[in-house]
């Protein structure tokens, strides 16, 4: 087991930003997608954020290039994780995936390597009972953009040993990031608030209580939100949100957070926010204009 060597699993919106503040730390990684075409793009992406920090000051070219030559890249998981001293998987938000995904990890790991998903909402119980090491499995959920956002929520599951936390926030603090523990309930904390504000934000625009720019601009002016509701489940993505919402509907039984047909639609419609160039607004590349999609256009 290499110390100094992580592997994250799912090289997408979430799986590019872990991979870069680790490497950012010191760290070597492992980054593994099934979808090559999501790996050339998160290689992309990593190295352009850091060219940006390099603009701010945060790094020095040097720095960049002895960063980006920790990264290696994979398509198979059990290559992947085999040293690595911790693997956290941020793939697809779907329960199957993962815990096929966590079967696989706890094969090929190392013994002693702590596995941590970077969930949204799945029961991290859940996904620890698929492997032989439920006591080392937890939940890592970082906010998105992973390089710019402080937070990491670090989800206890009913089996997760206080040595393996302990562990897990002193990493979190070495990546300069502040860990928040909580147990494992459906949403975790940051979803339960979060979600059914989105969804309320959706459901008064299907119902036509107001228009797109009317609500963002009233959740953002009104309550000094960064940005609106309808912007940040398109820069979340819509079928992320759709699937946390359906997690918390079914895992507390409860139809308040049954989400608005509107974005099942949508989804459904392959309109997923940013990463398909559309949702509630039109995503241009090069333009940071933010434009209401027609659909929406009062
Ligand atoms: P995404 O759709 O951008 O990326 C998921 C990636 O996983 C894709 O590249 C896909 O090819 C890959 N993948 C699917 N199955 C795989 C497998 N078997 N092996 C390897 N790779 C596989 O999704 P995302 O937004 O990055 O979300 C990833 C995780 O992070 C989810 O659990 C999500 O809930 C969580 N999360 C998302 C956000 C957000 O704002 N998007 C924030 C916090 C947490």
């Amino acid at each position: 087991m290499d110390n100094q060597q992580i592997t994250v699993i799912g090289a997408g919106t979430m799986g590019n930003g872990i991979a870069h503040v680790f490497l950012k730390a010191g760290f070597k990684v492992h980054l593994v997608d099934t979808n090559a075409l999501q790996i050339n793009k998160a290689i992309d992406t990593i190295a352009k954020n850091m060219y940006r920090q390099i603009a701010k000051g945060v790094y020095t070219p040097i720095e960049k290039e002895t960063a980006l030559k920790n990264l290696t890249t994979f398509s198979s998981i059990a290559e992947a994780v085999k040293n690595a001293f911790l693997v956290i998987e941020a793939a697809t938000e779907n329960a199957d995936i993962k815990l096929k995904i966590f079967e696989q990890i706890d094969a090929h790991a190392p013994a002693g390597a702590i596995l941590a998903s970077n969930t949204s909402s799945i029961s991290i119980t859940k996904i620890a009972a698929v492997t032989k090491r439920p006591e080392n499995v937890i939940g890592m959920h970082f906010m998105n953009p992973v390089p710019v956002m402080e937070l990491v929520e670090i989800i206890n599951g009913y089996a997760t040993d206080a040595s393996v936390t302990e562990k897990i926030v002193a990493l979190t603090n070495q990546l300069n990031k502040v860990p928040c523990v909580v147990n494992d309930y459906p949403g975790f904390i940051a979803n339960k608030i979060l979600m059914p504000m989105i969804n309320e934000a959706i459901y008064s625009l299907y119902e036509g209580i107001a228009g797109v720019t009317s609500i963002d601009s009233i959740m953002k002016l009104g309550m000094a939100h960064p940005m609106g509701p309808l912007q940040l489940a398109d820069f979340i993505g819509l079928d992320v949100c759709l699937s946390i919402l359906q997690t918390l509907q079914q895992g507390f039984g409860n139809n308040k957070y049954a989400p608005c047909p509107l974005l099942v639609n949508m989804v459904a419609a392959g309109k997923l926010g940013i990463k398909s160039g559309e949702g509630f607004y039109v995503y241009t590349a090069g333009s940071k204009d933010l434009v209401v999609s027609k659909r929406f256009a009062i």
